[in-house]
């Protein structure tokens, strides 16, 4: 039932976006997503239906308070946070909070946007998760949240449930004040989306970036395949997790070989001490021990680093040993001038990894690609991989294949200068 009305919607979601509205890259992934409300509007929706959920389970008395457990959930989503940020230095403002849930008899756990979540007891009850288990769990979780796979959903929710006159309302006007005037679709639509199964797609994706999260915070990576075999194995119990998060194509194996690629990163995780990082579950952020950094001077500091989500590091790493070649002629160069302006932010933003992994997918060759690739290599600290790409931004303009002409601008960049 769920699933024919979300086709339905996705059906409806295409035809109204191809009217009203074009795509959105997705900046973790890479991947082209639908997204008729803003990031904001999926926030606020997802804050305001997240205090509506958890406030009916505290009347209920369904809320697990400062237990053991309670701690040990905290402290471990609080390391998977510490890490999303790397890759997301803007979700370090985001009002983090997770709740664990009394349904002994519910298999289930969530990440809204905006990263308000939540854990139900079956987990233990039912599964009688390990730690490693539970980081895999709200790593996939996160992962779901930093995909903005919520606004995805709420999307196709808002035009399930409302008509096209109040989508296109919704869409045309992506101010905080249209939120407040339809506070209710999109705190309705952010509740939907929690019930709502996500993509295969979307569940590779989540499956990705949540291993790696774990691993990188010394979870062990294997539990994300234990974790599933637990759940496969069950009846009995209320798998509505499994529902909402259907198995991809060859999950198992392609568990297998990210655990392959990751381990080095939970092996590396395990060796060093007890990261130094921030509360990010605190509801006052500005309470710190003295000393401490705050959320977003650590997120800052860890997302200089030139590191890349393993799964979209091949690219990055040719990158970073100065070997990236962009070869694409005409054929790219309809994509190029469409990026182009979202490189120029990307750069006055100094998100690096983010420009020259963009840049590297589009792979257009000219000055202006070569020199983006040499200004992120700068500004991540890799001195020779920027000479070499300063240098092949000279010869791309020496040979023609430049920004710089009667159609072509090169957006207000300086080919040449500042290096
Ligand atoms: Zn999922």
């Amino acid at each position: 039932m769920k699933r024919s009305l979300l086709n339905a919607a996705r059906g409806l979601v295409i035809a109204t976006a191809a009217v009203l509205t074009g795509c959105a890259t997705n900046t973790m992934t890479g991947r082209s997503q639908l997204m008729l409300v803003s990031e904001q509007q999926a926030i606020k929706g997802s804050v305001s239906a997240y205090s509506g959920m958890i406030g009916g389970f505290a009347r209920k008395k369904k809320l697990e308070l400062a237990t053991a457990r309670v701690r040990r959930v905290k402290e471990i989503t609080n390391r998977l946070v510490a890490e999303a940020v790397r890759f997301r230095p803007d979700a370090a403002s985001w009002s983090w909070e997770v709740q664990v849930i009394e349904e002994p008899k519910t298999v289930n756990a969530f990440c809204m946007a905006g990263g308000k979540m939540g854990i139900y007891t079956g987990f233990w009850e039912k599964l009688d998760a390990s730690d490693d288990e539970v980081a895999a769990v709200m790593g996939h979780e996160i992962g779901h949240a930093l995909a903005s796979h919520t606004r995805e959903k709420m999307s196709v929710g808002m035009a399930a449930g409302v008509g096209a006159t109040l989508l296109a309302a919704l869409v045309s006007s992506r101010s905080s004040s249209s939120f407040d005037t339809n506070r209710a679709a999109f705190t309705s639509a952010a509740a939907l989306a929690v019930t709502l199964p996500n993509s295969r797609e979307a569940e590779t994706e989540a499956d990705q970036i949540g291993i790696e999260l774990a691993a990188r915070a010394g979870f062990d990576p294997r539990a994300a395949v234990t974790l599933w075999e637990k759940m496969a194995k069950q009846s009995g119990a209320r798998l509505e997790f499994l529902s909402t998060h259907p198995s991809p194509e060859n999950r198992a194996q392609r568990l297998n070989e990210l655990i392959a690629k990751v381990d080095p990163l939970y092996e590396r995780a395990k060796s060093g001490g007890p990261p130094d990082i921030p509360d990010f579950l605190s509801a006052n952020p500005s309470e710190r021990p003295a000393g401490t950094l705050s959320r977003a001077d650590y997120a800052a500091r860890v997302s200089a680093e030139p590191q890349a989500m393993t799964f979209i590091s091949e690219d990055f790493d040719r990158f970073k040993s100065g070997q990236a070649v962009l070869a694409c002629g005409a054929e790219c160069a309809l994509v190029y001038t469409f990026q182009k302006s979202t490189w120029k932010t990307l750069h006055e933003k100094q998100a690096w990894r983010e420009l020259a992994i963009r840049v590297v997918k589009v792979g257009y060759e000219n000055d202006l690609s070569y020199y983006l690739l040499a200004e992120a290599a700068k500004g991540l600290g890799l001195q020779d991989a920027a000479a070499a790409y300063y240098k092949r931004a000279a010869e791309a303009q020496a040979g023609g294949k430049t920004c710089g002409g009667a159609f072509n601008t090169c957006d207000g960049f300086v080919i040449g200068d500042a290096r």
